[in-house]
C-alpha cells in the first residue's frame, strides 16, 4: 500500500503544467487524487512524475460563456453540487454531483479527474452524453474540442492523450426537464446503473445517458428513436424504456450480472424519463 517512489511538482499555471508534461517521462496529472493515488498505492499505477495542478486557480470555475455554460475541470463535485448558477441553468449537473460517493469524495473529486479517468461505473459520464457536452483539451500542440460522443474511448480510456490535459466541460443551459437516476453499489455509491435523461418537451425529443452497465457509458440511442416525435406518457415512456440495453454487451461482474445490469438499465431510464417528465 505504499506508492513507488516519484518526482511531485506543483506548477502554478497551465502551460506550466503543459512544459511538464510534455518534458518529464512518464509524468501524470494529479488533481483530486481519488482514483490516482489508490491506484499508485496498489502500485498499477507508478508515475515517476506527479503533476499536481490543483494550484492552477483558472482550472475551476463555473461560468456562463458565448451561451453555454462552462466548467474547469479542477471543479470539485461539491462545488458543482451547491453552484446557485447550475441550479437554475443546467440543474442536471447538481443533481449528478450530489449522488457521488460521499461528502468526502465531493469535496476532494474533480469532474475533469472523473472524466479524464473514464471509470465505467462513473456518475458524470451519463450526463456529459445526453447534454451534448464539449470538451476542451489543451496540450503542447494546442488546444482542441472533444465532443463527448468521442469522449469515451473504452475502458478507463478517454480521448484525453498522456501528453495532454483537460480543461474545460462545456454544456448548454437546458430547461428543468432533467433527471439523473442511479442503482448504486452500496459501498461505494459508484452507478451499476445510472440513467441521465434530458427532455425537450417542445419538440417531443430526449437524449438518454447510460453510465455503470456497459464497459463504457453510452447514449441509449434506441431508446431516443423511440420516443422522438411522440408525446411523453406513461405508455410511450415504458415503451422506449425497454429498449435502454438493446445491442449493448453489458458488464458481467461480482457486484451485478450482465441479466441484472440489463434490467436496471430498462427500469433506470424509465425511472428518469418519468422523472424528467414531470418537471
Ligand atoms: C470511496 C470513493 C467513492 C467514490 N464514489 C464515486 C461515485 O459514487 N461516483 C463517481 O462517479 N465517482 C466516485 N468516486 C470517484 C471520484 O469521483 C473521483 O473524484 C474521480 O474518480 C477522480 O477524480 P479526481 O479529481 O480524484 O482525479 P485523480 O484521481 O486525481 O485523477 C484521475 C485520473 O485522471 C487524470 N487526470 C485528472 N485530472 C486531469 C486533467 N484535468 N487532465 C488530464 N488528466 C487528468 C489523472 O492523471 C488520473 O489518471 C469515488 C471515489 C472514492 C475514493
Amino acid at each position: 500500500m505504499i506508492p513507488a517512489t516519484f518526482d511531485y511538482i506543483r506548477p502554478t499555471t497551465l502551460d506550466d503544467a503543459i512544459i511538464a508534461l510534455a518534458t518529464r517521462e512518464d509524468a501524470k496529472i494529479l488533481a483530486g487524487g481519488h482514483s490516482l493515488i489508490p491506484a499508485m498505492k496498489l502500485r498499477l499505477a507508478q508515475p515517476k512524475t506527479v503533476i499536481d495542478i490543483a494550484r492552477i486557480a483558472d482550472l475551476d470555475y463555473i461560468r456562463e460563456q458565448d451561451g453555454k455554460i462552462v466548467v474547469g475541470s479542477m471543479t470539485t463535485h461539491y462545488t458543482i453540487e451547491s453552484s446557485d448558477l447550475l441550479a437554475e441553468n443546467c440543474p442536471l449537473l447538481p443533481e449528478v454531483a450530489a449522488q457521488i460517493g460521499d461528502v468526502q469524495v465531493r469535496n476532494r473529486g474533480t469532474i475533469g479527474g472523473s472524466l479524464v479517468h473514464a471509470d465505467p461505473a462513473a456518475d458524470w459520464p451519463a450526463a456529459i452524453l445526453a447534454l451534448d457536452a464539449e470538451m476542451q483539451i489543451a496540450g503542447a500542440n494546442g488546444r482542441r474540442t472533444v465532443a463527448s460522443k468521442d469522449f469515451f474511448v473504452e475502458m478507463m480510456q478517454s480521448a484525453v492523450q498522456p501528453n495532454e490535459i483537460l480543461v474545460e466541460i462545456r454544456v448548454p443551459a437546458t430547461p428543468r426537464s432533467v433527471a439523473y437516476v442511479k442503482f448504486a453499489q452500496k459501498a461505494s455509491g459508484f452507478a451499476i446503473a445510472g440513467v441521465a435523461a434530458v427532455l425537450d418537451k417542445a419538440r417531443k425529443a430526449a437524449s438518454v445517458g447510460v453510465t455503470g452497465v456497459a464497459a463504457k457509458a453510452y447514449r441509449a440511442t434506441a431508446v431516443e428513436s423511440a420516443l422522438r416525435g411522440k408525446t411523453m406518457n406513461a405508455e410511450s415512456i415504458r415503451e422506449a424504456a425497454s429498449k435502454a440495453s438493446d445491442d449493448i454487451e453489458t458488464l458481467n461482474d461480482i457486484h451485478a450480472s450482465a441479466e441484472f445490469r440489463a434490467h436496471l438499465a430498462i427500469v433506470n431510464t424509465k425511472r428518469a424519463l418519468e422523472l424528467a417528465a414531470s418537471r
